[in-house]
């Protein structure tokens, strides 16, 4: 007979995107800068990207998917694929929520560290917040998010990169 292994009881994954970031058109290719969900049209430099460039939502939609051991999501969502040229990144986060949701897992929580010199984004965080709980299904006090600089240092302390790491704890919630 076959041995199966008990279900475990937790999986944790994590998440890291970067983009560069670039001047928007006609001085660079850079497109509107969005994290979270958040757009910051006043903000002079935007993501050099296939989709919309939302780092967040690409880096919890890697934690997801790794937790899981999935494949990830450049192998899923491939960026040379014209059916996500220029897309909402939200699509990518309800893809992972639906392989999420068939898994037999939930988020437990998640912890998220933007990283970029500007712009400030501490105004902005309950509002990121709500929509990726939106997106996953779960509640806003499963989900925190920390804005840091890089003190002036290198490419992301010169403002030319914002990066993001997540982790993220699933439990498990059916008797399959
Ligand atoms: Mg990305």
């Amino acid at each position: 007979m076959a041995h199966q292994s008990p279900p475990l009881a937790f999986r944790i994954g994590h998440g890291y995107d970067l983009h560069r970031l670039e001047p928007h058109p006609p001085k660079g290719q850079g497109r509107l800068l969005v994290l979270g969900g958040v757009q910051f049209p006043e903000h002079p430099t935007g993501p050099i990207s296939h989709s919309d460039g939302d780092a967040v939502y690409h880096a919890v939609t890697d934690a997801i998917l790794g937790a899981l051991s999935l494949p990830d999501i450049g192998q899923l969502f491939p960026d040379n694929d014209p059916k996500y040229y220029g897309v909402d990144s939200s699509i990518f986060l309800r893809g992972a929520a639906a392989r999420l949701a068939s898994s037999g897992f939930a988020i437990a929580n998640l912890d998220i560290t933007v990283i970029c010199e500007r712009p400030k984004l501490s105004e902005h965080k309950s509002k990121m917040i709500a929509n990726i709980a939106r997106f996953l299904g779960c509640d806003r006090s499963q989900i925190n998010i920390k804005g840091k600089t890089h003190e002036e240092v290198d490419a992301l302390g010169d403002g030319r990169a914002v990066e993001v790491h997540v982790v993220a704890l699933l439990a498990h919630t059916s008797n399959e």
